[in-house]
Protein backbone atom coordinates (compact mmCIF):
# COMPACT_ATOMS: atom_id res chain seq x y z
CA UNK A 1 0.00 0.00 0.00
CA UNK A 2 1.18 3.88 -1.00
CA UNK A 3 0.44 5.70 2.86
CA UNK A 4 1.27 9.46 2.33
CA UNK A 5 1.83 11.41 5.52
CA UNK A 6 1.94 14.81 6.02
CA UNK A 7 3.42 16.26 8.90
CA UNK A 8 5.25 19.30 10.00
CA UNK A 9 8.90 20.37 9.55
CA UNK A 10 10.80 19.91 12.51
CA UNK A 11 14.28 20.91 11.51
CA UNK A 12 16.68 21.11 14.13
CA UNK A 13 14.46 20.67 17.04
CA UNK A 14 13.51 17.55 15.06
CA UNK A 15 17.10 16.24 14.27
CA UNK A 16 18.08 16.47 18.21
CA UNK A 17 14.85 15.67 19.82
CA UNK A 18 13.85 11.85 18.33
CA UNK A 19 10.40 12.26 20.85
CA UNK A 20 9.34 15.16 18.28
CA UNK A 21 7.60 12.29 16.08
CA UNK A 22 4.95 14.20 14.70
CA UNK A 23 7.69 15.91 12.20
CA UNK A 24 8.74 14.97 8.89
CA UNK A 25 12.22 14.03 10.42
CA UNK A 26 10.98 11.34 12.77
CA UNK A 27 8.02 10.19 10.73
CA UNK A 28 5.70 9.41 13.64
CA UNK A 29 8.25 6.46 14.46
CA UNK A 30 7.20 4.07 11.89
CA UNK A 31 9.30 4.41 8.75
CA UNK A 32 11.05 1.14 9.11
CA UNK A 33 7.81 -0.91 10.83
CA UNK A 34 5.85 0.30 7.42
CA UNK A 35 8.92 -0.60 5.24
CA UNK A 36 9.57 -4.17 6.93
CA UNK A 37 5.95 -4.56 5.96
CA UNK A 38 6.65 -3.98 2.13
CA UNK A 39 4.09 -0.49 2.17
CA UNK A 40 5.60 2.34 0.48
CA UNK A 41 5.81 5.51 2.92
CA UNK A 42 6.07 9.12 1.98
CA UNK A 43 6.53 11.77 4.04
CA UNK A 44 6.49 15.42 3.72
CA UNK A 45 5.21 19.06 5.11
CA UNK A 46 4.75 20.37 1.49
CA UNK A 47 1.21 20.84 1.22
CA UNK A 48 -0.24 23.57 -0.50
CA UNK A 49 -1.63 24.02 -4.38
CA UNK A 50 -1.24 21.48 -6.79
CA UNK A 51 1.95 21.02 -7.30
CA UNK A 52 2.94 20.23 -3.80
CA UNK A 53 3.97 16.99 -2.73
CA UNK A 54 0.60 15.91 -0.87
CA UNK A 55 -1.61 17.19 -4.12
CA UNK A 56 1.13 15.08 -6.74
CA UNK A 57 0.74 11.82 -4.12
CA UNK A 58 -2.76 11.98 -3.40
CA UNK A 59 -4.05 10.41 -6.26
CA UNK A 60 -2.13 6.69 -5.89
CA UNK A 61 -2.32 6.67 -1.70
CA UNK A 62 -4.34 4.32 -0.36
CA UNK A 63 -3.81 6.36 3.22
CA UNK A 64 -3.45 9.57 4.13
CA UNK A 65 -2.17 10.68 7.22
CA UNK A 66 -1.98 14.61 8.44
CA UNK A 67 -2.03 16.70 11.91
CA UNK A 68 -4.45 18.89 12.79
CA UNK A 69 -1.17 20.97 13.66
CA UNK A 70 0.00 21.41 10.14
CA UNK A 71 -3.15 19.65 8.60
CA UNK A 72 -3.30 18.71 4.76
CA UNK A 73 -6.41 19.76 4.02
CA UNK A 74 -8.36 17.42 1.89
CA UNK A 75 -11.00 19.23 0.68
CA UNK A 76 -14.32 17.71 -1.27
CA UNK A 77 -12.64 18.73 -4.67
CA UNK A 78 -9.56 17.01 -3.82
CA UNK A 79 -11.56 13.87 -2.64
CA UNK A 80 -13.89 13.74 -5.75
CA UNK A 81 -10.95 14.95 -8.68
CA UNK A 82 -7.40 13.32 -7.25
CA UNK A 83 -7.96 10.92 -3.85
CA UNK A 84 -9.47 7.93 -6.32
CA UNK A 85 -7.71 4.93 -4.42
CA UNK A 86 -7.87 7.02 -0.85
CA UNK A 87 -9.33 4.38 1.67
CA UNK A 88 -8.32 5.56 4.97
CA UNK A 89 -7.91 9.61 5.91
CA UNK A 90 -5.93 8.91 9.45
CA UNK A 91 -6.09 11.61 11.62
CA UNK A 92 -2.56 11.78 14.15
CA UNK A 93 -3.98 13.77 16.79
CA UNK A 94 -7.94 14.49 17.64
CA UNK A 95 -9.96 16.73 15.44
CA UNK A 96 -10.48 15.90 11.62
CA UNK A 97 -12.12 18.95 10.35
CA UNK A 98 -9.30 19.69 7.39
CA UNK A 99 -11.31 16.66 5.38
CA UNK A 100 -14.49 17.60 4.05
CA UNK A 101 -16.57 14.37 6.00
CA UNK A 102 -19.46 14.84 3.61
CA UNK A 103 -17.27 14.21 0.55
CA UNK A 104 -15.76 11.33 2.79
CA UNK A 105 -19.22 9.67 3.67
CA UNK A 106 -19.85 10.23 -0.61
CA UNK A 107 -16.84 8.36 -1.31
CA UNK A 108 -16.83 5.76 1.47
CA UNK A 109 -13.45 6.75 2.84
CA UNK A 110 -13.31 5.94 6.32
CA UNK A 111 -11.84 8.97 8.40
CA UNK A 112 -10.54 7.91 11.85
CA UNK A 113 -8.56 9.74 14.70
CA UNK A 114 -6.65 9.45 17.67
CA UNK A 115 -9.47 9.71 20.06
CA UNK A 116 -8.41 10.86 23.53
CA UNK A 117 -5.01 10.99 22.49
CA UNK A 118 -4.19 14.47 23.87
CA UNK A 119 -7.33 15.95 25.74
CA UNK A 120 -5.27 16.12 28.58
CA UNK A 121 -3.08 18.14 27.12
CA UNK A 122 -4.76 20.71 25.80
CA UNK A 123 -7.30 20.81 28.96
CA UNK A 124 -4.08 21.89 30.89
CA UNK A 125 -3.30 24.49 28.36
CA UNK A 126 -6.50 25.92 28.86
CA UNK A 127 -6.45 26.34 32.51
CA UNK A 128 -3.19 28.30 31.36
CA UNK A 129 -4.80 30.44 28.82
CA UNK A 130 -7.41 31.00 31.53
CA UNK A 131 -5.15 32.22 34.23
CA UNK A 132 -2.93 33.77 31.90
CA UNK A 133 -5.92 36.30 30.29
CA UNK A 134 -7.30 36.83 34.21
CA UNK A 135 -4.38 37.35 36.17
CA UNK A 136 -3.02 39.64 32.95
CA UNK A 137 0.03 37.70 32.62
CA UNK A 138 1.56 38.21 29.28
CA UNK A 139 1.93 42.20 29.93
CA UNK A 140 3.28 41.95 33.12
CA UNK A 141 5.91 39.24 31.76
CA UNK A 142 6.97 41.74 28.61
CA UNK A 143 7.42 44.33 31.47
CA UNK A 144 9.69 42.05 33.19
CA UNK A 145 12.05 41.65 30.59
CA UNK A 146 11.76 45.09 29.17
CA UNK A 147 13.21 46.37 32.39
CA UNK A 148 10.10 48.40 33.89
CA UNK A 149 8.22 48.44 37.02
CA UNK A 150 4.56 49.62 37.13
CA UNK A 151 2.90 47.35 39.46
CA UNK A 152 -0.41 49.35 38.85
CA UNK A 153 -0.70 49.35 35.20
CA UNK A 154 -0.73 45.43 35.19
CA UNK A 155 -2.70 45.10 38.30
CA UNK A 156 -6.19 47.50 36.69
CA UNK A 157 -6.73 44.56 34.88
CA UNK A 158 -5.63 41.52 36.83
CA UNK A 159 -7.93 39.06 38.33
CA UNK A 160 -8.58 36.29 40.16
CA UNK A 161 -10.14 33.12 38.55
CA UNK A 162 -12.00 32.58 42.05
CA UNK A 163 -15.20 33.43 42.17
CA UNK A 164 -15.84 33.48 38.70
CA UNK A 165 -18.40 32.00 36.45
CA UNK A 166 -16.72 29.03 33.89
CA UNK A 167 -18.10 27.67 31.06
CA UNK A 168 -17.56 25.36 28.48
CA UNK A 169 -19.27 25.79 24.69
CA UNK A 170 -18.99 22.01 24.14
CA UNK A 171 -18.28 19.41 26.89
CA UNK A 172 -16.93 16.33 25.97
CA UNK A 173 -13.42 15.10 26.42
CA UNK A 174 -11.76 18.17 27.12
CA UNK A 175 -14.34 20.25 27.70
CA UNK A 176 -15.15 17.66 30.93
CA UNK A 177 -11.28 17.36 31.68
CA UNK A 178 -11.83 21.35 31.87
CA UNK A 179 -14.32 21.81 34.14
CA UNK A 180 -12.60 19.45 36.95
CA UNK A 181 -9.25 21.02 36.41
CA UNK A 182 -10.94 24.66 37.52
CA UNK A 183 -13.51 23.48 40.16
CA UNK A 184 -10.47 23.79 42.70
CA UNK A 185 -10.26 27.38 42.06
CA UNK A 186 -13.70 28.23 43.64
CA UNK A 187 -15.48 29.38 40.71
CA UNK A 188 -18.92 31.26 41.53
CA UNK A 189 -20.66 28.88 39.05
CA UNK A 190 -19.70 25.85 36.33
CA UNK A 191 -21.83 25.74 33.35
CA UNK A 192 -21.75 24.17 30.04
CA UNK A 193 -23.77 23.91 26.82
CA UNK A 194 -23.75 21.10 24.75
CA UNK A 195 -26.57 19.59 22.36
CA UNK A 196 -24.82 16.29 24.29
CA UNK A 197 -26.13 16.74 27.93
CA UNK A 198 -23.85 15.08 30.38
CA UNK A 199 -25.38 12.10 31.96
CA UNK A 200 -26.81 13.99 35.28
CA UNK A 201 -23.96 11.73 37.44
CA UNK A 202 -20.97 13.38 35.44
CA UNK A 203 -22.43 16.77 35.46
CA UNK A 204 -23.32 16.45 39.12
CA UNK A 205 -20.03 15.14 40.13
CA UNK A 206 -18.48 18.00 37.75
CA UNK A 207 -20.57 20.39 39.37
CA UNK A 208 -21.71 21.81 36.05
CA UNK A 209 -24.76 23.40 34.99
CA UNK A 210 -26.43 22.30 31.41
CA UNK A 211 -27.49 25.92 29.97
CA UNK A 212 -29.72 24.55 26.83
CA UNK A 213 -29.97 28.68 25.39
CA UNK A 214 -26.44 29.28 23.69
CA UNK A 215 -26.94 32.95 24.04
CA UNK A 216 -28.12 32.66 27.79
CA UNK A 217 -25.05 30.91 28.61
CA UNK A 218 -22.55 33.26 27.30
CA UNK A 219 -24.30 35.98 28.93
CA UNK A 220 -23.45 34.43 32.31
CA UNK A 221 -19.73 33.31 31.52
CA UNK A 222 -17.12 35.45 32.43
CA UNK A 223 -14.35 32.81 31.02
CA UNK A 224 -15.91 31.16 27.71
CA UNK A 225 -13.64 27.88 26.76
CA UNK A 226 -14.44 26.61 23.38
CA UNK A 227 -14.19 23.01 22.92
CA UNK A 228 -16.44 21.67 20.30
CA UNK A 229 -15.33 20.44 16.79
CA UNK A 230 -14.88 22.47 13.77
CA UNK A 231 -18.02 21.28 12.13
CA UNK A 232 -21.26 23.40 9.51
CA UNK A 233 -23.10 24.33 12.94
CA UNK A 234 -19.91 25.88 14.49
CA UNK A 235 -18.01 27.22 11.64
CA UNK A 236 -17.65 31.18 12.28
CA UNK A 237 -20.58 30.44 15.16
CA UNK A 238 -18.87 33.45 17.41
CA UNK A 239 -19.37 36.38 15.35
CA UNK A 240 -19.79 39.87 15.81
CA UNK A 241 -23.24 39.24 16.10
CA UNK A 242 -22.79 36.57 18.34
CA UNK A 243 -19.70 38.56 20.47
CA UNK A 244 -22.84 40.73 21.98
CA UNK A 245 -24.43 38.31 23.65
CA UNK A 246 -20.97 37.65 25.71
CA UNK A 247 -20.90 39.86 29.07
CA UNK A 248 -18.81 42.61 28.79
CA UNK A 249 -15.52 42.08 29.20
CA UNK A 250 -15.43 38.34 29.25
CA UNK A 251 -12.28 36.18 28.26
CA UNK A 252 -12.15 33.90 25.84
CA UNK A 253 -10.08 30.54 25.31
CA UNK A 254 -10.51 28.83 22.28
CA UNK A 255 -7.82 25.34 21.87
CA UNK A 256 -11.06 23.97 19.85
CA UNK A 257 -10.41 25.44 15.75
CA UNK A 258 -9.53 29.24 14.89
CA UNK A 259 -12.44 28.94 12.21
CA UNK A 260 -15.17 28.95 15.12
CA UNK A 261 -14.67 32.29 15.45
CA UNK A 262 -14.52 34.88 13.60
CA UNK A 263 -11.17 36.25 13.03
CA UNK A 264 -11.91 39.81 12.18
CA UNK A 265 -14.99 40.10 14.83
CA UNK A 266 -12.78 38.98 17.59
CA UNK A 267 -10.14 41.61 17.04
CA UNK A 268 -12.98 44.28 16.38
CA UNK A 269 -14.21 43.05 20.13
CA UNK A 270 -11.05 42.88 21.76
CA UNK A 271 -9.89 46.53 20.68
CA UNK A 272 -13.18 47.94 21.94
CA UNK A 273 -13.33 46.18 25.53
CA UNK A 274 -16.42 43.87 24.74
CA UNK A 275 -14.23 41.28 25.37
CA UNK A 276 -11.48 41.46 28.15
CA UNK A 277 -9.33 38.89 26.59
CA UNK A 278 -8.62 36.25 24.19
CA UNK A 279 -6.27 33.22 24.01
CA UNK A 280 -6.01 29.85 22.36
CA UNK A 281 -3.24 27.96 19.61
CA UNK A 282 -5.35 27.11 16.93
CA UNK A 283 -6.24 29.41 13.70
CA UNK A 284 -7.78 29.48 10.44
CA UNK A 285 -5.62 28.46 8.55
CA UNK A 286 -2.40 26.85 9.74
CA UNK A 287 0.53 28.22 9.26
CA UNK A 288 -1.10 31.01 10.23
CA UNK A 289 -0.41 34.27 7.84
CA UNK A 290 2.14 36.61 9.44
CA UNK A 291 -0.01 39.24 9.20
CA UNK A 292 -2.75 37.55 11.41
CA UNK A 293 -4.59 39.96 13.21
CA UNK A 294 -4.93 37.56 16.34
CA UNK A 295 -1.04 37.81 16.45
CA UNK A 296 -1.18 41.31 17.66
CA UNK A 297 -4.59 42.28 18.76
CA UNK A 298 -4.88 43.83 22.15
CA UNK A 299 -7.12 45.66 24.33
CA UNK A 300 -7.55 49.22 24.86
CA UNK A 301 -5.17 48.59 27.93
CA UNK A 302 -2.32 46.61 26.03
CA UNK A 303 -2.97 43.27 27.20
CA UNK A 304 -5.69 40.29 26.18
CA UNK A 305 -3.63 38.52 24.22
CA UNK A 306 -2.24 34.60 24.93
CA UNK A 307 -2.26 33.32 21.25
CA UNK A 308 0.38 30.85 20.94
CA UNK A 309 1.70 28.64 18.19
CA UNK A 310 -0.79 25.42 17.74
CA UNK A 311 1.35 23.23 19.92
CA UNK A 312 -1.21 22.41 23.15
CA UNK A 313 -2.18 18.70 21.76
CA UNK A 314 1.36 17.84 20.94
CA UNK A 315 3.16 18.00 23.90
CA UNK A 316 6.10 15.25 24.20
CA UNK A 317 3.67 13.37 26.30
CA UNK A 318 0.78 13.78 23.38
CA UNK A 319 2.98 12.75 20.44
CA UNK A 320 4.19 9.69 21.91
CA UNK A 321 -0.01 8.73 22.86
CA UNK A 322 -1.03 9.22 19.08
CA UNK A 323 2.35 8.25 17.26
CA UNK A 324 1.15 4.87 18.97
CA UNK A 325 -2.46 5.48 18.35
CA UNK A 326 -2.04 5.99 15.28
CA UNK A 327 0.05 2.45 14.52
CA UNK A 328 -2.78 1.02 15.78
CA UNK A 329 -5.31 1.98 13.74
CA UNK A 330 -3.30 1.35 10.87
CA UNK A 331 -2.27 -2.69 12.33
CA UNK A 332 -5.85 -2.88 12.23
CA UNK A 333 -6.48 -1.71 9.07
CA UNK A 334 -3.55 -3.76 7.27
CA UNK A 335 -4.85 -6.94 9.08
CA UNK A 336 -8.97 -6.33 8.54
CA UNK A 337 -9.72 -5.79 11.93
CA UNK A 338 -12.75 -3.39 13.70
CA UNK A 339 -11.12 -0.52 14.37
CA UNK A 340 -12.08 0.80 18.49
CA UNK A 341 -15.54 2.72 17.63
CA UNK A 342 -14.82 5.84 19.33
CA UNK A 343 -11.52 6.36 16.80
CA UNK A 344 -13.92 6.44 13.86
CA UNK A 345 -15.50 9.53 12.82
CA UNK A 346 -16.87 8.73 9.31
CA UNK A 347 -17.29 4.88 7.82
CA UNK A 348 -19.35 3.16 5.09
CA UNK A 349 -20.73 6.52 4.08
CA UNK A 350 -22.02 7.26 7.99
CA UNK A 351 -21.26 9.24 10.94
CA UNK A 352 -20.33 7.05 13.42
CA UNK A 353 -19.61 10.18 16.07
CA UNK A 354 -22.60 12.32 17.49
CA UNK A 355 -20.17 14.87 18.15
CA UNK A 356 -19.73 16.44 14.60
CA UNK A 357 -23.41 18.49 14.60
CA UNK A 358 -26.40 17.41 14.10
CA UNK A 359 -26.68 15.27 11.52
CA UNK A 360 -29.26 12.81 10.83
CA UNK A 361 -27.31 10.10 9.11
CA UNK A 362 -25.78 8.21 12.54
CA UNK A 363 -25.26 5.25 12.94
CA UNK A 364 -26.81 3.22 15.75
CA UNK A 365 -24.65 2.99 18.93
CA UNK A 366 -22.26 5.80 17.68
CA UNK A 367 -20.47 7.65 20.13
P1 LIG B 1 -15.46 15.27 21.88
O1 LIG B 1 -16.06 14.70 20.65
O2 LIG B 1 -15.18 14.38 23.04
O3 LIG B 1 -16.41 16.45 22.43
C1 LIG B 1 -16.92 17.46 21.61
C2 LIG B 1 -18.22 17.94 22.23
O4 LIG B 1 -18.66 19.11 21.50
C3 LIG B 1 -19.35 16.91 22.13
O5 LIG B 1 -19.93 16.71 23.40
C4 LIG B 1 -20.33 17.55 21.16
O6 LIG B 1 -21.68 17.23 21.42
C5 LIG B 1 -20.06 19.04 21.37
N1 LIG B 1 -20.53 19.88 20.30
C6 LIG B 1 -20.48 19.68 18.95
N2 LIG B 1 -21.04 20.69 18.31
C7 LIG B 1 -21.48 21.56 19.23
C8 LIG B 1 -22.16 22.80 19.17
N3 LIG B 1 -22.54 23.34 18.01
N4 LIG B 1 -22.45 23.42 20.33
C9 LIG B 1 -22.11 22.87 21.52
N5 LIG B 1 -21.48 21.69 21.65
C10 LIG B 1 -21.15 21.06 20.51
O7 LIG B 1 -14.16 16.03 21.42
P2 LIG B 1 -12.89 16.47 22.31
O8 LIG B 1 -11.92 15.35 22.41
O9 LIG B 1 -13.39 17.10 23.56
O10 LIG B 1 -12.24 17.56 21.35
C11 LIG B 1 -12.97 18.72 20.98
C12 LIG B 1 -12.24 19.47 19.89
O11 LIG B 1 -11.04 20.02 20.41
C13 LIG B 1 -11.77 18.59 18.71
O12 LIG B 1 -12.79 18.36 17.79
C14 LIG B 1 -10.65 19.41 18.14
O13 LIG B 1 -11.17 20.32 17.18
C15 LIG B 1 -10.13 20.21 19.33
N6 LIG B 1 -8.79 19.74 19.75
C16 LIG B 1 -7.77 20.63 19.72
C17 LIG B 1 -6.50 20.21 20.06
C18 LIG B 1 -5.35 21.19 20.09
O14 LIG B 1 -4.18 20.76 20.04
N7 LIG B 1 -5.58 22.48 20.16
C19 LIG B 1 -6.25 18.88 20.42
C20 LIG B 1 -7.34 18.01 20.49
C21 LIG B 1 -8.60 18.45 20.13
Amino acid sequence: MKILAVLYSGGKSALAEPRLLSTVENKLGMASWLKSLGHEYIVTDDKEGPNSVFQKELPDADVLITTPFHPAYLTGDLIRQKASKLKLALTAGVGSDHVDLNAANEKKIMVAEVTGSNVTSVAEHVVMDMLNLVRNFVPAHEMAKRGDWDVSAIARNAFDLEGKVIGTLGAGRIGRLVLQRVKPFDPKELLYYDYNPMPADIANALGARHVPDLKEFLGQCDVVTVNAPLHEGTRGLINSELLQHFKKGAWIVNTARGAICDRIAIKEALESGQINGYAGDVWDVQPAPKDHPWRTMQNPLGGGNAMTPHYSGTTLDAQKRYADGTKDILERWFKGEAQEPANVIVEDGQYATRSCGYNSNYRIGCH
